[in-house]
């Protein structure tokens, strides 16, 4: 009931407002001014910009040990080998396998699942090296490219100030996440992903956009995000039409971090 009473109150202010603005511009202006701000998505920020807010620091609390694999889950790497990944040229994969974990080797390129997925709950676990080296994208960059396409940005995001779009948790390119709960360099974190693929028309044009939600650690850092296409680099390209399931990639970008514990559960 006092729910009902605000929205109606809201209701008759907007009414005298519109009212007086027929009679009066500047009342016009503040109309604009009240309504445009609540409109705007979150895309109204160029791409990279640096001038966008930056999202809380929020401590997740301490590093955890490694999350289980539910039964039914497709599980990646369990810590031993590469059985279920390849080079980006087919070949077999040349990361670097140690004590439970995988580490990017440089210039040896992504890191491919021999699979296709579409739909996924996607379980991984990754560490940015330490002491930490370089700034900025320069400082623990990785990325995991669901489908091969859409990158989820993997980066040293611990007191390391990049474009909001471009740090730990952002669909990269696309949107910042909404907190930064990113623990030290050297300590293991986790990304819960939940992914929607596009859908496309017969013809080829986009029927459903895809969509994002992530925990990290813990911490919901997208929710149900809408990707606008394919991730890039100082670019937004369309979405094109793809097959239902692609490849998970892992992104070699020059520096040392390592993974562990990935699994996911096929949602379709
Ligand atoms: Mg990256």
């Amino acid at each position: 009931m006092k729910a009902l009473r605000i929205a109606d109150c809201g209701l008759r202010i907007g009414l005298r407002l519109l009212k007086s603005a027929i009679h009066n511009p500047k009342s016009a202006m503040l109309i604009i001014g009240i309504i445009l701000p609540a409109r705007m998505s979150a895309q109204q920020w160029p791409q990279h910009s640096m001038d966008r807010p930056r999202p809380p620091v929020v401590d997740p609390g301490p590093e955890r040990p490694p999350t289980p694999a539910p039964k039914d889950a497709i599980v990646l790497f369990d810590g031993t080998n590469l059985s279920q990944w390849r080079a980006q040229d087919s070949t077999a994969a040349k990361w670097t396998v140690k004590d439970g974990y995988v580490e990017v080797k440089a210039g040896t390129g992504m890191l491919v699942s021999a699979r296709g997925f579409g739909d996924v709950q996607l379980h991984i676990e990754w560490r940015t090296p330490t002491p930490p080296q370089g700034e900025g994208q320069e400082r623990g960059n990785s990325g995991i490219f669901l489908m091969g396409i859409y990158e989820l940005q993997v980066l040293d995001s611990y007191q390391n100030d990049t474009y909001p779009d471009g740090q730990a948790g952002a669909i990269y390119g696309e949107n910042p996440p909404l907190v930064n709960a990113t623990r030290p360099p050297g300590q293991w974190q986790a990304y819960d992903v939940i992914f929607h693929r596009p859908h496309f028309k017969a013809d080829g044009t986009l029927e459903r956009p895809a969509r994002m939600t992530v925990f990290l650690n813990g911490v919901l850092i997208q929710d149900d995000f809408e990707l606008v296409g394919p991730t890039a680099n100082q670019a937004r390209p369309p979405y094109r039409a793809h097959p239902d399931k692609l490849p998970l990639r892992l992104q070699d970008h020059g520096n040392p971090v390592r993974y562990r514990n990935i699994w996911l559960r096929e949602l379709e």
